[in-house]
């Protein structure tokens, strides 16, 4: 791109000889007035003003004296008169940047042309220059204030970092667990003030020994070095290797340490964590507490545990029982009044017919024998009653007298008879011994008392088929039983037929009459008598009741 050169002359044909003399080499701009060449400013970067002084509206060094300040990179040359030296002056003051007389020379034009647009790109590059400065300047300030910060920083770290140290130092000193640093040899690097008071020595005699020597590992006793069965179970050496070789941050275990303790071992037991330290040699940093009175504390706890385990059970199970047992007496209580009611309306129901006028005689007979068997019911259950409330407070006696047991057997069966006849039911008595062999020493009336409540359930619970009763006599024992083909007892009910009070059938729909105290009544008389008793049943098939006393042959 040519240079702009502005020429300014309001005679034209100077302008144009202007044009045609220097077009070839610059972009020739003309303007006839100051006006025009304002506008010719406005829109142009222009290199150089030539500029005509003696115009009419406005001379050429007011003009530049005009505008100058807004065109600071443009140069400026007044063409002058011949004689007017004090307007060179003034110009000059001006700062114009040269002047040549009218009528001007080509080559004196020309170099005054060059020396000026030299002039021009040499203030345009000096401001690039400038304006390039100012930006690094900048930057170099940017970068100056970015280094100052990171200084003031680094020195904030570098006091914090130092704090941190002084704080770590302080919680390594003073934890209350022992710290040990020791290389891959279990050697001793550092240790804390913890493991200095466990091992008894101070820190110069500590470091470099082996762990274990340190340590008092009852493994070392004399030697300077583990023994290989140390090297095989020791935790600390198998924790260093796990933690060098994996690399580790955090590797926990717990064993024992064989602790030499004036001459003789005491097993410790340790919990240890293991961490690995990255250095120029591989570092473990060990951390270990004794626990072994944690240990047993925590055993004996779990002793206690489950002795309240089972204190807990056992009173559950406790109140669970008396739960049952509370419901059982409601329901114990409720059967008692209906056994007793059942014979009590009979009787004063039946009574109360007797008194009617004008009943048949026949009538009669069957009314008395109703009230009489009811009376008879009615007597069994308090005298069931009162021989329990007896066993319960201890008082029932015995009274021993010599009795044939066979003759007893027979009375049974007369008393029987007539029950399994009208039951259509075969009633088997068997006797053992010859009579005169069968004269013992014991309870009569007990001993009836057992057979006939034994009798009256096997007749309460057989419909039909046959009951067998009678003894054996086994090893000075007369051995008793009442068998019959009834409904049976269920095995899980077997043992629970002794307790007082207790019917298989009290939770159905009620259908054998009693208050479910004969057998356990039968059993304390046969405890009392010498003996014991036991059941054999099937469910539907029948049971069989086995009783013994001892043979006490009378003389
Ligand atoms: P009770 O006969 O008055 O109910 P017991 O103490 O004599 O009381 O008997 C307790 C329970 O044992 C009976 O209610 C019955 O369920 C069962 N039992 C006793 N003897 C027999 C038997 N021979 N056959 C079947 N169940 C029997």
């Amino acid at each position: 791109m040519k240079p702009v050169i502005l020429y300014i002359d309001d005679e034209l044909e100077n302008l144009e000889s202007f044009r045609l003399a220097f077009r070839n080499h610059y972009d020739i701009e003309l303007a006839s007035s100051t006006l025009i060449a304002e506008k010719i400013l406005k829109e142009k970067e222009v290199a150089l003003v030539i500029a005509d002084h003696k115009m009419p509206s406005e001379t050429g060094l007011a003009f530049i004296k005009r505008i100058k300040s807004q065109y600071p990179l443009t140069t400026y040359i007044l063409l002058t008169a011949y004689s007017e030296l004090e307007l060179v002056i003034n110009a000059i003051n001006v700062g114009i940047d040269g002047y040549i007389q009218k009528p001007w020379l080509h080559n004196e034009m020309s170099f005054a042309i060059e020396n000026a647009v030299e002039k021009y790109e040499l203030k345009k590059q000096n401001i690039a220059l400038v304006v390039t400065l100012k930006k690094r300047n900048e930057q170099l300030k940017q970068f100056n204030s970015q280094i100052t910060s990171n200084s003031t920083k680094l020195l904030k770290s570098q006091s914090e970092l130092s704090k941190r140290e002084k704080l770590l130092a302080a919680i390594y000193k003073n934890l209350p667990i022992a710290v040990v640093i020791v290389d891959e040899n279990t050697r001793i690097i550092t240790v804390n003030h913890t493991g200095r008071n466990l091992a008894g020595t101070t820190e110069n005699e500590i470091i470099g020994q082996l762990f274990g020597k340190a340590f008092h590992c009852s493994y070392m006793k004399d030697s300077m070095e583990c023994t290989d069965k140390a090297r095989e179970t020791c935790i600390i050496r198998s924790a260093v290797k796990h933690s060098i070789e994996h690399k580790t941050d955090n590797f926990k275990t717990e064993g024992q340490l064989p602790f030499n303790l004036n001459g003789s071992t005491i097993n410790k037991i340790i919990s240890l964590s293991a961490t690995y330290l990255e250095q120029e040699q591989p570092m473990v940093l060990l951390s270990f507490d004794e626990i072994t009175q944690q240990r047993k504390n925590e055993t004996q706890l779990l002793i206690q545990n489950k002795k309240l385990e089972s204190i807990n059970s056992k009173l559950e199970s406790a109140i669970i029982k008396s739960k049952e047992s509370d419901m059982l007496k409601s329901g114990i209580i409720a059967n008692i009044s209906h056994e007793i009611r059942t014979p009590m309306n009979g009787i004063i129901g039946f009574s109360e017919m007797l008194m009617k006028p004008s009943i048949p005689d026949e009538k009669k007979e069957i009314y008395l024998n109703i009230i009489r068997e009811s009376s008879f019911r009615l007597l069994r259950i308090v005298n069931d009653i009162l021989d329990i409330s007896k066993i319960e407070t201890d008082n029932l006696d015995i009274i021993n007298e010599s009795f044939c047991v066979n003759s007893l057997i027979m009375e049974m069966q007369l008393l029987f008879i007539h029950k399994a006849t009208k039951k259509n039911i075969e009633l088997i008595p068997h006797k053992d011994l010859q009579d005169n062999e069968s004269v013992i020493i014991s309870d009569r009336l007990r001993l009836v008392q057992i057979l006939n409540n034994l009798l009256e359930n096997a007749f309460k619970f057989t419909e039909k088929g046959k009951i067998e009763y009678g003894y054996l006599l086994k090893n000075d024992f007369l051995e008793f039983y009442i068998a019959d083909n009834g409904i049976g007892i269920a095995e899980e009910q077997q043992n629970k037929v002794f307790e007082g009070f207790y019917q298989v059938q009290m939770n159905n729909n009620r259908k054998f009459a009693g208050i479910g105290v004969g057998l356990s009544i039968s059993q304390k008389l046969v405890e009392l008598l010498g003996g014991k008793i036991w059941l054999k049943s099937f469910e539907g098939k029948g049971s069989t009741f086995y009783f013994t006393i001892p043979y006490n042959k009378s003389q």
